[in-house]
């Protein structure tokens, strides 16, 4: 059996067969060289931000880049200088003119933008670099990395424009007179023609505008081929004025920044999501490529890309909503202090948050600080499974946790460190209530913090560095003081140094603790690789019980975080025990191990997805 065909793929290819008829439009001749082409040629080359290609077509022809080299020209000319210093030099308004119109705006002799010749010619007179050679080298290699392969010139069309071009070098001269060439523009204007000659085919096409999408950076090579604030100012200007006096049809039926040549290719970018290259020489009266227009109008319409299509708003970035009733920390807690955090679980909002951040869903997500917001005071935020925060959406949340702040509350923020930028404004906007806010590795400890602090302020919280007798032990409550000497008997003391490792996943089981002082926390490794600690205790807890009941290896690591003074029951000891006290032992073991499953689920019934 055949694999299945890509969807993108069968409908490429239903394009190109269909496009294949449509035989309208004149290959350009005044480029002497240009007239050459085969009209027939045809390639259709899609690639997505990271990489995937799909073509269709002569997609291998070589053919000269010409007019679609101006934006990435544009691009060097940013980096070099800076947009301020070329914006002293080329505008970035839509001419409505043709490529070549001597279009100078009024007064200051400035070209109307970077996509018509005038403008282009400027951009590249703006490359760093001395002299022609070491300009047109300079430019091969950046839309080499563009393309993720190295571009050479086509020499025959060089040579062609340059005998022929007399109206580009009537701009040239133009534009010495107005100051905006500073120099002779003989070698700007070889430059520039060579600039057009560079020989592409359509999957570079295709590459070099997925590169735009994907932010500058080339997703097949991984080479950053222009400054990421630079791609805004390019696409921008591809989409005013990339197809000349057809950018407002364009952008109106296709809704791409997009540029086109006289060669027949065309380059349309719909950013953070794909790049499209087209070659077919035949075109239009504007210049633009016949078939090319077709082939992105198709693509267009069929998979809805039309850059102002307005987005659906996900609510899914609420993967959680809840309190302390249904979200608590891995700590152990006793039957009182579980009482007391139930009582207290809604003064504790608990959000996790999921998927893309941007303005939209982050406001959405924010209304949860604020509806009945009225009995809350601490806010326990987890960004662990957000998988991207944009600057608008930093700029909502920040302003959000601020004014949470403001009223007093305290905040709670787990696993941001991937958004540094957020940290960064919460410390700098809230820097007198930073004591207010603190950030966590994970959310257990988060959690943790919280109660502490809830149940410290009812006074039922002990501190790890207290000594309990057994009388405080959950496992050993409704023994009576004698039951309890007895059991002291046949219980081993044991001290842990802090840091040590008591017990490692796979040990084989051969015994139990109860924490008589100290801080301890279980382990566990996930399949990707990741440390997660799955509880925490406290003197009067006891760990290691499962083990002892099923006598299969241990499934968690068991750390020491501070010195421990342990009692250690064996399975020798437990064999030494009546059968009334080890009646009512693993009655108590039962009830805490239900609790513990009770307060699984009740966090797993929260989840929203
Ligand atoms: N080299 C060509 C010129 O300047 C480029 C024009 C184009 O591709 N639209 O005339």
């Amino acid at each position: 059996m055949n694999a299945p065909l890509p969807p993108i793929q069968k409908i490429l290819e239903g394009l190109h067969a269909e496009l294949m008829e449509n035989r309208g439009g004149e290959v350009a001749t005044y480029i002497p060289e240009l007239g050459k082409a085969d009209p027939e040629w045809f390639g259709v080359c899609l690639v997505t931000a990271d990489g995937q290609v799909y073509q269709v077509g002569e997609c291998g022809q070589q053919f000269t880049i010409q007019s679609i080299s101006k934006p990435f020209v544009y691009g060097i000319a940013l980096d070099d200088h800076g947009k301020d210093a070329v914006l002293e030099k080329v505008w970035m308004e839509p001419s409505g003119e043709a490529f070549n119109a001597i279009s100078l705006r009024p007064g200051t002799g400035k070209p109307a933008n970077p996509m018509i010749n005038a403008g282009a010619i400027t951009s590249n007179s703006m490359v760093a670099g001395d002299g022609v050679e070491e300009v047109v080298g300079r430019i091969k290699q950046v839309l080499g990395t563009y393309a993720g392969r190295e571009l050479t010139i086509d020499e025959s069309v060089y040579r062609s424009e340059s005998e022929t071009g007399h109206r580009n070098r009537a701009i040239g001269y133009m534009l010495r007179n107005f100051d905006i060439l500073e120099e002779d523009p003989t070698d700007c204007l070889e430059a520039y023609f060579m600039q057009c000659a560079i020989s592409v085919n359509c999957r570079d096409l295709g590459m070099m505008a997925a590169t735009l999408a994907n932010g500058g950076v080339n997703p097949c090579t991984g080479k950053r081929a222009v400054s990421r604030q630079h791609v805004e100012n390019i696409l921008s200007v591809m989409g005013s004025c990339g197809m000349y006096d057809a950018a407002g049809e364009w952008i109106y039926n296709v809704g791409m920044p997009a540029k086109s040549g006289v060669a027949g290719g065309i380059l349309a970018v719909l950013p953070g999501q794909l790049g499209i290259g087209v070659f077919s020489p035949r075109l239009d009266p504007c210049g633009n490529s016949v078939r090319g227009i077709e082939v992105c109008r198709g693509i267009s319409r069929k998979f809805g890309l039309h850059m102002f299509q307005v987005p659906q708003l996900s609510t899914s970035v609420l993967r959680r909503v809840g309190s302390l009733m249904q979200t608590r920390s891995s700590r152990l807690r006793s039957k009182a202090q579980t009482r007391k955090l139930k009582e207290s679980a809604g003064m504790v909002r608990v959000l996790e948050l999921q998927g893309d951040l941007n303005f939209g869903t982050a406001e959405f997500a924010m209304r949860q600080l604020t509806e009945d917001a009225a009995g809350v005071r601490e806010l326990v935020l987890d960004f662990a499974h957000v998988t991207r925060l944009d600057s608008s959406a930093t700029g909502v949340l920040s302003l959000a946790f601020a004014s949470w702040l403001e009223s007093g509350r305290r905040i709670s923020i787990c696993r941001c460190e991937r958004f540094p930028s957020l940290r960064e404004i919460i410390e700098a906007e809230a820097s007198d209530l930073s004591d207010k806010a603190e950030f966590f590795d994970d959310m257990p400890a988060a959690l943790e913090e919280v109660e502490n602090r809830i149940l410290e302020e009812a006074g039922l919280r002990r501190h790890s560095s207290e000594r309990v007798g057994l009388e405080c032990c959950y496992l050993l409550e409704g023994f009576t003081v004698k039951e309890l000497e007895f059991i002291r008997g046949v219980l081993e003391p044991v001290a842990f140094p802090e840091g040590s490792s008591l017990m490692n996943v796979g040990d084989e089981p051969d015994g139990m603790y109860f924490l008589m002082r100290g801080k301890a926390s279980a382990w566990i490794t996930t399949e990707g690789g990741l440390q997660r600690r799955v509880a925490t205790f406290s003197p009067g807890m006891n760990f290691g019980e499962m083990g002892l009941l099923d006598d299969s290896p241990r499934s968690a690591e068991i750390r020491a975080d501070s010195d421990l003074e342990t009692l250690k029951l064996t399975k020798d000891g437990l064999r030494k025990m009546g059968t009334d006290v080890l009646a009512t032992l693993l009655a108590n073991l039962t009830r805490i191990l239900a609790d513990r499953l009770r307060e699984a689920n009740a966090e797993l019934s929260q989840l929203h997805s």
